[in-house]
């Protein structure tokens, strides 16, 4: 998705609601239809759907998450999270915004709640309805939830969460984001890199775009360079000690500005390289105006 926008916002309704009686009718549910609750290891999940279709909800969300977090955590056993992870999965479109107030064109939406020492709230909302499904916004929307973990102390850098999330999204879908980022290069429009990496909240919406586009291409770089484990121990320094010095101890790196170069130089690369792909018969258009909108 291209939306994140509620972190750390207290939201406690629906928690309690389902807590106290086991069902819950998150905004606009149909009066005659039944939502139905089931718990998995990790997971809540309500839907207005029958028992095996939760079950098999729940079966990708475990093995989503299992995935995620060998990929960006590490291999081996992982902890059940201690305070389950609700999904919502909305019917409408009507019920989804009821819930997560905006983000018109999106598929999902998650929310964390930071305690002193904790995680107190995961929650994900989906919608059923939305024309292209909601898999991939589970696959972005777990991501965020999952990296915060590694992350209770500090907040992580915008760009860096927006990255690893994208990354979980349909190649074809990521492919429009890094064409974001190949039209604000054009246009002269991209952030400094010392801006991206210190936004502490989300730009304007006629920047987002940009952001988006330029976090993925910044992280994809990265972990290219060492792994998704290292990346993430990277940012988590970081937040501690500030980016010139991981980067120095983490890429051998010594400065942003060095980064900025080493990574135009490789955007550089694959433009030609696209532009080579572009002009061969076998070179493929994976653009598409409808995913644009997810
Ligand atoms: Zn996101």
């Amino acid at each position: 998705m291209r939306r994140c926008v509620r972190w750390r916002v207290v939201l406690v309704a629906w928690a309690a609601t389902v807590a106290t009686t086991g069902a819950a009718s998150p905004a606009a549910a149909a009066p005659t239809s039944t939502w139905t609750v089931i718990e998995s290891a990790n997971f809540r999940l309500c839907a207005l759907a029958d028992r095996p279709t939760l079950d098999a909800l729940a079966a990708t969300c475990e093995a989503t998450r299992e995935q995620l977090c060998s990929k960006w955590l590490g291999k081996g056993r992982h902890a059940p999270w201690d305070v389950k992870c609700y999904v919502v999965l909305h019917p409408t479109a009507q019920s989804y915004l009821h819930e997560v107030g905006q983000g018109q064109m999106t598929a999902g939406s998650s929310l964390i709640e930071f305690g002193t020492d904790r995680l107190v709230t995961r929650r994900i909302d989906l919608r059923a309805d939305h024309p292209q499904g909601y898999a991939d916004a589970l696959a972005h929307e777990l991501t965020h939830v999952v990296v915060a973990q590694r992350f209770i102390e500090r907040q992580i850098p915008r760009w860096a969460d927006e990255g690893m999330a994208v990354m979980a999204d349909a190649p074809a879908k990521q492919s429009l984001h890094l064409a974001d980022l190949t039209q604000a290069r054009s246009q002269g429009q991209m952030f400094r890199l010392v801006e991206l990496v210190n936004l502490e909240q989300y730009p304007s919406p006629d920047r987002q775009a940009t952001f988006y586009g330029q976090s993925t291409s910044l992280v994809r770089f990265l972990v290219e360079r060492g792994g998704p484990q290292r990346f993430v121990d990277f940012v988590n320094q970081a937040t501690a000690e500030g980016y010139e010095t991981a980067l120095r101890r983490t890429y051998g790196i010594e400065t942003l500005g060095q980064l900025e170069r080493q990574w135009l130089v490789e955007l550089d690369r694959h433009s030609a390289v696209g532009r080579a792909d572009a002009a061969s018969p076998s070179g493929t258009h994976d653009r598409s105006v409808a995913l644009k909108s997810n």
